[in-house]
């Protein structure tokens, strides 16, 4: 029986030019997948585990995925891109971080948690695009693992996602380059970027650093994909005044229009000391969003718990325009034209003529889809 990283490395394929160079005569590569930037001897694997050197060459995944659901768009969480709509998403293995609240962490983690035990699925683009389709998707996501170490993958699937008329996008932990951005700028709509701290000390602990992070977020705004931004918020590791107040006049500094999700931890993996996120943190945090001056400022992971705060108002007069219940949308004002009804200011986002009904604000797993283990 194979193990895990055997199979892994037989599902590769060399890596897109644009994202490594060979930089010394002992074959030695640096991929610029990612923000860490690793400079990667010949026979070894970088610090994701999944892209390694072999005589010079950057292999990277290709032709499987760790998983995959039907997901209400609201679940990613975008709020502001056709709500109601399904997104259907795959996972990878492997990530470049290690945080210890991981949520995902069976697919994340395989390869350096001997728990993580996920078998990968044989798959084609044009299967999961197929699949997609047949499910109802409006969406194609790559998530649950970190997707920028996969991109070669993901855009070979966005290609064909595209053709089938389906908007994409990435969920990801934003710790990009400049070179991962301009290669899959011409593939991806929409991108959420999970901004976990505002403290280089606390993004070490995780194993990155916050610099590339901000840069990321910082770049995709101003390449103009749809940007949103989530912080889930712990209890003693981010959730002081002092951290969220500088998280969110960043992100009103590059544009008051991202929204930020303020999404509520519970015990998970292997950090089970905080205590589990509380309605009232949630919304002292979104007041210091507000503050700062960000427009569209939610509440996630708890229904009906917070108030308004599931909810999209208008940021010039207040009229409610989408309303919601935790993935289910029960309320849709907005006009055909993406704006307020009420004053007619435009609501920044990626907007349907109307509201396109909602399939399911559960997730599910598509059956009959044709995808086998590989062993
Ligand atoms: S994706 Fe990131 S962690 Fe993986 S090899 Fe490339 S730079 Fe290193």
């Amino acid at each position: 029986m194979p193990t895990l990283k055997e199979m892994l490395n037989e599902q590769v394929r060399e890596g897109a030019r644009e994202l490594f160079e060979k930089i010394d005569e002992r074959n030695r590569v640096r991929c610029y997948s990612c923000g860490h930037c690793c400079p990667i001897p010949d026979g070894q694997a970088g610090v994701c585990k999944v892209r390694f050197n072999r005589g010079g060459t950057l292999y990277v995944p290709w032709g499987y995925v760790g998983g995959v659901q039907c997901d209400p768009i609201e679940k990613k969480p975008f709020f502001h891109a056709h709500p109601g709509a399904l997104a259907y998403s795959f996972g990878m293995l492997g990530c470049d971080l290690h945080c210890s609240y991981c949520q995902n962490w069976v697919t994340s983690q395989a390869l350096r948690d001997a728990d993580a035990v996920s078998p990968p699925l044989a798959a084609s683009a044009e299967t999961l695009v197929r699949d997609a389709r047949r499910q109802g998707a409006r969406v194609l996501v790559s998530t649950y693992n970190e997707p920028l170490i996969t991109s070669e993958w993901a855009v070979e699937i966005f290609k064909h996602a595209r053709e089938a008329g389906l908007m994409t996008g990435f969920v990801s932990n934003g710790n990009g380059t400049p070179q991962v951005l301009n290669y899959i700028r011409p593939w991806i709509d929409l991108y959420k970027v999970d901004l976990k701290s505002f403290d280089d000390r606390h993004y070490r602990q995780l194993g990155g650093r916050i610099q590339p992070i901000l840069d990321t977020i910082r770049a995709l705004h101003g390449m103009g994909f749809w940007l949103e931004i989530v912080t889930l918020v712990i209890a003693g590791f981010n959730d002081s005044d002092d951290e969220l107040q500088r998280a969110a006049e960043f992100l009103a500094g590059i544009s008051p229009d991202i929204p930020w999700h303020l999404t509520a931890f519970h015990q998970d993996y292997k950090m089970t000391d905080p205590a589990n996120t509380t309605p009232e943190m949630l919304m002292r945090a979104a007041e210091i969003g507000k503050h700062a001056g960000l427009r569209y400022v939610y509440a996630g992971n708890l229904p009906g718990k917070v108030g308004d705060l599931e909810n999209t108002r208008c940021h010039n007069c207040h009229e409610l325009l989408i309303e919601r219940y935790g993935y289910l949308i029960t309320g849709y004002h907005l006009t055909a034209n993406g704006c307020c009804p009420k004053c007619g200011a435009s609501i920044p986002g990626r907007w349907g003529r109307a509201f396109e009904g909602q399939i399911t604000s559960h997730p599910f797993l598509p059956r009959g889809r044709g995808l086998i283990a590989i062993n």
